[in-house]
């Protein structure tokens, strides 16, 4: 490793003690970026790097509530509000028991890249709280959302920081939160994306981030030559993300044939389609986190404790959580004959899996991939803007040409001489350029 990048990495590792998620997301964009950044001057005097790892600022705060025995319950809360060089502050808040700061450093420094990617004006934030919302009823869920936004209302803004779903928020919670915010401020504005809509989200919002990685993989496999039709798809989770691609990649000719859940994975050898893509919402909806009732319902093979990348298949698209993913599946799925690995997850994959899969097959990163849903959030936010909604056809078409471009510049940034694109690089200096930029245009601040 370049000594000056080794450097920089152990400053970086001296001031984030103990936060290996941020870690893991900083290094690999230090990493693809080092030879670009080394190359031009003016980002290395301006310290654009060192600058843009700093979040811009940091809220944490207490969030008590009281459950339905009347306990008093505390949760943390944060949003890290990373960079807003080129937009507000904008990003989902999660609700999962792992929330700390490193993981939502890591997801609001990965969320700036990403947005920026999709060529809307919007900064990079992330936020949410270790509150579990398994289990939970509805009426525990409403007080938690309440008391979480009476502290984050007085941060956020249509044109400071607009969050929105993430893992464990959903639409539910986004209606309770935005409830809170209208009632404190006493304005109706589009603060939140992910709305229902009835008050303003968007067509296609729900579907986005899965509907974006599959046109995302349909251009992966086009610039080889190939398509969809035909191909088997491992997916992980069962939530929103795998909901939209189970249901764009039938669609588009390809069979999904795992799901996974805290619990372990099903297998459908049949494909997983039609009504059976609608149960996921209701198993979603149950809030118990797990995924064996599917495998009861349809009479199909239930793998306690496991994760689907034992099964062969052509295409893996991780679509739970961070480090879903590690070498050794890598491994096992490479040698049983997939070609494709693609992150709706953030981070779905360890740095070791990612590396091994660009270089032995095509490995597609979630800032590029899973960009789909924060670009509907940024249309969403237009058409807040504009107090107009635009029909299905016209999201989605906007949807389908931003993940397009992309690809596109992840290939213009990544194209090796051999032809081959490392999109993990490509995407990284895609997203860097525009934020650089506009950092070094807005002067030291
Ligand atoms: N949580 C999603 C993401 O990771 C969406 C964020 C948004 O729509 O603001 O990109």
């Amino acid at each position: 490793m370049d000594t000056k990048l080794k450097a920089f990495m152990d400053g970086v590792r001296l001031k984030n003690p103990g936060e290996d998620e941020f870690l893991q997301a900083v290094q690999e964009v230090v990493e693809t970026v080092w030879d670009f950044y080394m190359e031009n001057p003016r980002y290395q005097k301006a310290k654009i790097l060192d600058r843009m790892i700093e979040p811009e600022r940091v809220i944490m705060f207490r969030v008590p509530w009281v459950d339905d025995k009347g306990e008093v319950q505390v949760n943390r809360g944060f949003r890290v509000e990373y960079n807003s060089a080129i937009g507000p502050y904008k990003g989902g808040l999660r609700f999962h028991s792992s929330v700390n700061l490193s993981g939502l450093k890591f997801l609001g420094f990965e969320q700036t890249f990403k947005n920026s990617l999709t060529s809307l004006p919007m900064g990079g934030g992330k936020g949410g709280s270790d509150f579990n919302p398994r289990g939970k009823s509805d009426m525990e869920i409403m007080r938690f959302c309440q008391s979480f936004m009476c502290e984050l209302f007085r941060h956020i803004g249509p044109n400071t920081d607009v969050p929105a779903g993430d893992i464990g928020v959903g639409g539910r919670e986004i209606g309770y939160l935005y409830g809170m915010y209208k009632k404190l401020r006493n304005e109706f504005t589009g603060v939140f994306t992910g709305k229902g809509r009835e008050y303003g989200g968007s067509l296609i919002r729900p579907e986005a981030t899965g509907y974006g990685a599959i046109y995302f993989v349909r251009e992966m496999l086009a610039l080889k030559g190939e398509s969809l039709k035909g191909k088997t798809i491992a997916l992980s989770g069962f939530g929103n993300v795998a909901w939209g691609a189970a249901i764009k990649a039938t669609e588009l000719g390809a069979k999904v044939i795992t799901l996974s859940g805290p619990d372990g994975y099903i297998y459908d050898p049949d494909g997983i389609s039609g009504e059976k893509i609608d149960y996921m919402i209701e198993l979603r909806a149950s809030n118990m986190d797990v995924v064996q009732p599917y495998a009861e319902k349809y009479g199909v093979q239930f793998f306690a404790g496991k994760r689907p990348w034992e099964q062969k298949v052509d295409i893996a698209i991780p679509c739970a959580i961070q480090n879903e993913l590690n070498e050794e599946d890598a491994r096992k799925l490479i040698a049983n004959g997939c070609q494709l690995i693609a992150e709706a997850s953030n981070m779905g994959c360890t740095a070791e899996a990612a590396n091994l899969a660009t270089k032995e097959i095509s490995f597609g990163p979630g800032k590029a991939v899973n960009a789909g849903g924060v670009a509907v959030s940024g249309l969403e936010m237009t058409q807040n803007s504009m107090r107009l909604d635009w029909t299905r056809e016209e999201v989605d078409a906007k949807l389908n040409q931003i993940m397009i471009n992309i690809h596109n510049t992840c290939v213009k940034f990544g194209q090796e001489p051999s032809g081959k694109v490392n999109y993990i690089k490509g995407a990284n200096i895609g997203g860097f350029v525009k934020v650089a930029e506009a950092m070094i245009a807005q002067g030291l601040v």
